[in-house]
């Protein structure tokens, strides 16, 4: 396997002192660059975050951040064949107004009274519109 570039770019940070090894990260990432080892929640393959940040809104202690620093570049190729080898991967949240899950209706992560949950864009406008 070449070895890959290193570049400047935004990657998720994950602050151990505050991780408290829930694992409720580890689905949300679609290219498998976070995993569980030690009890703690690692990027163990650095080229396979793409930085988007979709783990960042389920944390519930507030451990995972962007930042931006030197890492190997993102590589698409290596993360499709990562998901590709994971299958499809459901969340096993629900949306915290109706209870709808991924299968059935798009969930979005969102931060609400102190809590990181899910909810459905079934109940995102009236939460929006009041
Ligand atoms: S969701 Fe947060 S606290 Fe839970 S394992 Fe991931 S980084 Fe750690």
């Amino acid at each position: 396997m070449a070895k890959a570039q290193m570049k400047k770019r935004k990657i998720v940070r994950i602050n151990e002192d505050l991780c408290n090894g829930c694992g409720v990260c580890v689905a949300p990432c679609a290219e498998g660059a976070i995993q569980l080892v030690g009890g703690k929640a690692k990027v163990v393959r650095e080229e396979l975050c793409d930085g988007a940040g979709f783990c960042l809104g389920v944390c519930p202690t507030g451990a995972l951040t962007i930042e931006e620093r030197d890492a190997p570049e993102f590589d698409p190729k290596a993360a499709e064949e990562e998901q590709a080898k994971r299958g499809k991967t459901l969340l096993g949240e629900t949306c915290f107004r109706c209870g709808a899950t991924e299968e059935n209706v798009v969930l979005i992560p969102c931060r609400h009274a102190g809590k990181s949950q899910w909810v459905c864009v079934h109940c995102l406008p009236p939460l929006i519109h009041g």
